[in-house]
């Protein structure tokens, strides 16, 4: 219930003007419009930030070609790219509390989270890209062609528009960013409309930090404005985009005008899997964590919990004690599990979701109220839902929700699970709780998934690839993986004999 005051740092920023960072400048849009951040704790206004329409975007993407081209960073070697990464991650580090004060009041994430897997999470991957620049080789190929050396190199790929959503925006900004800069791309980077404050204040750190003018654009805006301009720029050659699979089909017809290069992080409805014979206390926690972290807002959220009947009753109780007792509060009290949704918007949508669950007959058994005891009726706080009994061809199993409602449902055996969890337009992570070593990798072989986890849920690193498979998306992020989606591949012949 403790709702902490705002340090002086984050008040200074708040009252500070907000502008659109085009070519090292923080300008103002040119239509003037702006948005307001809203506090999702209160329903209040913390500031009010630009809306970048499509002029904007020729501004910055002008800028954006100029410094791919021409200039310093061009010019900047492998090793001089390392240091600049390297530094980010450390300008972030030293700003860690108040990046995650930022991040907690504009999206409503407890602020533990906040700081140790938002903020960490984005020093990491700058830490993890600064190793690449020296390490992005080309090859020499065995070509028959007698006479003729053939080599490969990597380049940059050119001027990246990058669209980010709103439940982790420091990290998935510096997701984006990092592999980009490491392969020595520019950028036009457009924060979700719902939290662009911690973008605004990581533009600040890259300047200072040394990013060359014009390396970095930041456009805020609407995704009908600034994005779809992003999306379909002619002068754009690789988009990269974190949201919704509508979004997502739509930046795949915009960017056909000129065939750009288009990277896909999109929704899920993962499966998380316990067998009978798995430690039933772990795997019950490790689902409802699965589910309930970041109220829900992951596009990894284990949202479909598959139980094996002899022990469905057992893990339903667990998972529902769990619920009931994680704590809603602020974000800014550091005791808070789980903070407001992130806008009132997604809460409609996420209490209509509860409302499909319950007509479909599905047996909810805890939560999915609103939450408006004390001074939250203001915030957009829901209790963590638990339906069971669900069935798989349910609206509430097949659709992503992005909020705190879990659906259980039971299965029988390993062949009646497997069509069960495959069946589902996503595929982008799963999770298996079993102690049954061939069974795990069995099951893990056999689920159209990106990213599976045995006896665990969620964990990501900057080294181990990230995506999807089916409508979860296109190419993966992270490690090397991310530095093939920034770069062109040139293969060079040369007559020697
Ligand atoms: P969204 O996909 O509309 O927004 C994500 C980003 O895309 C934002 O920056 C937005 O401004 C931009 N955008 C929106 N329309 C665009 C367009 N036509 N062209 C280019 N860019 C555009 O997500 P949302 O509406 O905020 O949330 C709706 C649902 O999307 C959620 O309920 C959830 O299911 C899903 N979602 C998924 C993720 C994820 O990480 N996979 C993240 C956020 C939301």
């Amino acid at each position: 219930m403790i709702k902490t005051e705002v340090s002086p740092t984050v008040s200074t920023f708040l009252q500070q003007e907000k502008r659109l960072l085009i070519g090292g400048e923080w300008v103002p849009s040119l239509s003037g419009k702006k948005i307001p951040a809203i506090n999702p704790a209160d329903g209040k206004v913390l500031t009010y930030f630009e809306a970048g329409n499509e002029e904007d975007v020729n501004r910055a993407v002008e800028a954006a070609r100029k410094a791919f081209e021409t200039g310093e960073w061009p010019a900047m070697t492998p090793l001089e790219r390392e240091k600049l990464l390297w530094k980010i991650a450390e300008i972030i580090e030293q700003h860690a509390d108040e990046l995650a004060e930022l991040e907690t009041l504009d999206n409503g994430k407890p602020i533990s989270n906040a700081l140790n897997i938002d903020v960490a999470g984005a020093s990491n991957v700058f830490r993890y890209y600064a190793g690449w620049p020296t390490k992005l080789r080309g090859e020499t190929n065995p070509v028959s062609r007698s006479g003729y050396l053939n080599y490969t190199m990597r380049e940059p790929v050119g001027v990246v528009g990058q669209i980010i959503p709103w439940n982790y925006p420091l990290m998935m900004a510096s997701w984006k960013l990092a592999p980009a800069l490491a392969a020595g791309t520019t950028i036009i980077l457009k924060p979700a409309e719902q939290t662009s404050l911690s973008a605004l204040r990581l533009g600040e750190l890259l300047i200072e930090a040394g990013v060359p003018a014009g390396v970095i654009n930041i456009i805020t805006g609407t995704g009908a404005e600034a994005g779809t301009a992003i999306s379909s720029h002619p002068g754009i050659d690789k988009i990269a985009f974190t949201g919704s699979t509508t979004v997502g089909q739509q930046i795949m017809t915009a960017g056909s005008s000129n065939i750009k290069k288009i990277s896909l992080e999109l929704g899920g409805k993962s499966p998380n899997i316990i067998f009978a014979d798995a430690d039933i206390g772990a795997a019950a926690i490790g689902a409802a964590e699965g589910i309930f972290y970041n109220m829900g807002q992951d596009c990894t959220a284990g949202s479909r919990v598959f139980v094996q009947r002899e022990v469905y009753e057992e893990v339903v109780e667990k998972i529902v004690s769990y619920a009931k007792e994680l704590k809603i509060g602020y974000g800014t009290d550091p005791s808070t599990q789980i903070g407001p949704i992130v806008s009132a918007r997604q809460l409609d949508r996420v209490m209509e979701y509860v409302q499909i669950g319950v007509e479909e007959g599905a047996r909810l058994l805890t939560g999915g109220n609103r939450v408006t005891k004390d001074s939250f009726d203001n915030g957009y706080f829901i209790e963590p839902a638990v339906f069971a009994d669900v069935k798989n061809t349910m609206r509430i199993a097949q659709e992503e929700i992005f909020g705190p409602v879990v659906t259980i449902i039971p299965f029988e055996n390993e062949n009646t699970l497997i069509n069960q969890a495959n069946d589902s337009i996503y595929g982008l992570g799963a999770g298996i709780w079993t102690r049954d070593v061939s069974k795990a990798h069995s099951v893990a072989k056999q689920l159209k998934a990106g990213m599976v986890w045995i006896n665990s849920y969620g964990a990501v690193d900057p080294a181990a690839p990230f995506g999807g498979y089916k409508m979860s998306g296109n190419g993966r992020e992270m490690g090397e993986y991310a530095m093939e989606l920034y770069t062109e591949i040139k293969s060079v012949w040369v007559k020697i004999g």
